[in-house]
């Protein structure tokens, strides 16, 4: 028996239209399944995930932003620990206002966060050096 995570299916984004708690920005649901279509349909009936149960009951519109074909729940876990702040912009099109190609890739993602956290690093660095005379 193959296990979950080695099962090929796809990864899905939801957008949501306004934000469940009344923030200002965009809210997601990344997940997996082996019939997007089904596991949406399932999502809005309000057989899916909690969130997006309470979502739907505030009326709020949910759109399946992106479709990651061939991929396996290691990939869904990946994305979703790698936490890419502007997941708002950096993964979903809607939120970019672009189309889906014009997006950075996840390596272009994987990149900038590395970059963040490089220059992050070197300015505590920089502080702790500061703050014990060393310059
Ligand atoms: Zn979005």
């Amino acid at each position: 028996m193959p296990q979950r995570h080695d099962k090929v299916g796809s990864v899905y984004l939801l957008h949501f239209d306004r934000p469940l708690d009344g923030g200002q920005r965009p809210r997601h649901y990344i997940g997996w399944a082996l019939d997007v279509d089904e596991r949406v349909a399932k999502h809005l009936a309000g057989d899916g995930s909690r969130l997006v149960r309470a979502v739907v009951a505030a009326g709020i519109g949910v759109t399946v932003a992106r479709v990651w074909t061939d991929t396996t729940p290691v990939f869904e876990r990946a994305l979703k620990s790698h936490n890419f702040g502007p997941m708002d912009g950096g993964l979903c099109p809607l939120c970019a206002g672009v189309a889906l190609e014009a997006l950075p890739s996840l390596a272009d993602l994987e990149a900038r966060r590395r970059e963040r956290k490089r220059l992050a690093q070197r300015e505590r660095t920089r502080r702790m050096q500061l703050a014990s005379g060393v310059v």
